[in-house]
Parts: structure tokens; sequence; C-alpha cells
């Protein structure tokens, strides 16, 4: 991140969640301040409760308590700014790869576009995820890589403020997440955008985040944060990264071992 005024993209203030007839919450007391061109990453034992926060970060949930803000302003539904990105690239496999971008464009709550402007961002989005010899073909003749870029693409094509991503890489080889990795930094910072990134990897985290978030406990919160002002490319710095990593395995083998 670059820039000491930062304005804030994403707050939330106070969070909590609970799924309908369920006695229990999931999470508590849950505060974010994302800045614009920050990358956070949310790590945590499974079942602790990310995929749920990240949801309410996208507006698909209510929280029961706290709230949410974009831009300074409530969030009360899905918003044209946020885009989220999961494990599952999701194509739809009857559309070539540029109408699944364009679908990224007729979610509910979109603006109007002009024809040329959305074809504009049509363009520009499948040009930064290097698609463009690909924008033809349909899912099946996808590479995993490729879904997961065009799935990113999706998103840019909605010119987000935020990109929320649950586990996006998860399914991927070690050499095309590693690709992904680059291009989630790259377009985050082209774009001043802001990014939460629900990873179980903390490898990943070490390597894209600005700050690692651990989730832990019941209703699960932080139980640990980091800021990780190193330079990018990270891995100049292993022996800086692993002096965190110790401490992030530490903390979450306690958090696990408590639950
Ligand atoms: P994580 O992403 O950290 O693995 P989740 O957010 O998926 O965790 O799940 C957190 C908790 O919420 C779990 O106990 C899970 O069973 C519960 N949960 C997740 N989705 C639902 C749902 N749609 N309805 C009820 N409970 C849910
Ligand atoms: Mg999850």
């Amino acid at each position: 991140m670059s820039g000491s005024r930062q304005r804030t993209a994403l707050r939330a203030h106070q969070v909590a969640l609970r799924y309908p007839g369920a006695s229990h919450l999931v999470v508590a007391n849950f505060n974010l301040d994302l800045a614009s061109g920050e990358i956070v990453s949310i790590l945590g034992p499974s079942g602790i409760g990310k995929s749920s926060l990240l949801r309410v970060l996208a507006g698909l949930h209510r929280p029961v308590a706290g709230f949410v803000e974009v831009d300074g302003a409530p969030l009360e539904d899905v918003h044209p700014r946020l885009a989220i990105a999961f494990q599952n690239p999701g194509l739809l496999p009857w559309l070539d790869l540029e109408r699944n971008v364009a679908f990224g464009l007729d979610f509910r709550r979109q603006p109007r576009l002009s024809v040329n402007e959305r074809q504009a961002r049509i363009n520009a989005a499948i040009r930064e995820v290097a698609l463009d010899h690909a924008r033809g073909l349909r899912p099946s003749a996808l590479s995993g890589g490729m879904a997961q870029r065009a799935a990113l693409a999706r998103c840019l094509a909605r010119e987000p403020q935020v990109l929320l991503l649950d586990e996006p890489f998860g399914a991927l080889d070690e050499v095309t997440r590693a690709g992904m990795q680059q291009l989630l930094v790259q377009v985050v910072t082209d774009r001043g955008s802001a990014a939460v990134l629900v990873t179980h990897d903390i490898d990943e985290a070490l390597i894209v985040s600005d700050r690692i978030l651990l989730l832990g406990g019941a209703p699960a919160n932080k139980i640990g944060e980091w800021r990780i002002d190193l330079p990018r490319p990270r891995e100049d710095y292993v022996a800086e990264l692993g002096h965190i990593r110790i401490e992030i395995v530490s903390t979450l083998r306690k958090a696990i071992h408590h639950q």
C-alpha cells in the first residue's frame, strides 16, 4: 500500500452474524477498516465463519448486530462496487468467456451502461487477466487457471472498489496459483481498489497481504492481526516472513486447541 492518507473502501463495525433458527452467533463484534489499495487476508480454522463473514461484507447476508459501510453509506443489499468470487469459478457453461464476463454487469443493482461503456469494461477486464485469445471459448475448453481468471474478469468488469474472494485459488496447482496471486496484487494496485481474501493458505496470505487477520473463538472474532510492510515481490523476504509465519501458526494452533 502506498500513500499515507487512504480512503476507507469498506468498514465493518461490531458486526455479529447468526443463521436463522440457530441459537448461537457465528461471529461477534467484528471490526474492519479496509483502506483503498489494501489487501487484507482472513485466515482461520475450517468452519470458524470466514465464508459467512465474507458474505456479510458482500451484502449477501444481513448482520444481526453492527453494520457494514461502503463509502460511508450503510450496506443493505448487494452493491454495484462490490464483487465476490469463490473457489468454484461459477461460469455459465452455455456462454463463451466474453459473455460470461459480460454477465458480471447483469447482476442485480448494476448501473445501466451505454453499449460502448459496457463493451469497454468487458474488453479491459479480459485484457487485464490476459485472456484476449480465449474470449470465444466455452468454459469447458478453459483450464482451471483460465476459468479462475475469467471469474476474476467478471468481477473486474464491475469496476469494483472492493474484491471479496473466498479461497479463489484453492483448487489450482501451485504454479497457476502463484500466477493468480501476482495477478491479484497487480489488479488491486493498478485499479487502486481493495480486496479481502479468505484463504486457508498461510503462505498465500503472507505473499499477497498488507494485513492478515486470524479468526478464532466461538463466536469467532479476530485473535491475531499482522501488518506486513514488506515490499513485493515477497519472495525476497523469506526470513522476515518466516518469523510472522511462526507466530501465525502458533496462534492458529492455540485457536484449534481451544475449539
Ligand atoms: P469457514 O468458511 O470458516 O469454513 P463457514 O462460514 O462456512 O466457515 O461456517 C461457519 C459456521 O456457520 C459453521 O458452523 C457452519 O456450519 C455454519 N453455516 C454456514 N453456512 C450456513 C447456512 N447457510 N446455514 C446455517 N449455518 C451455516
Ligand atoms: Mg469457507
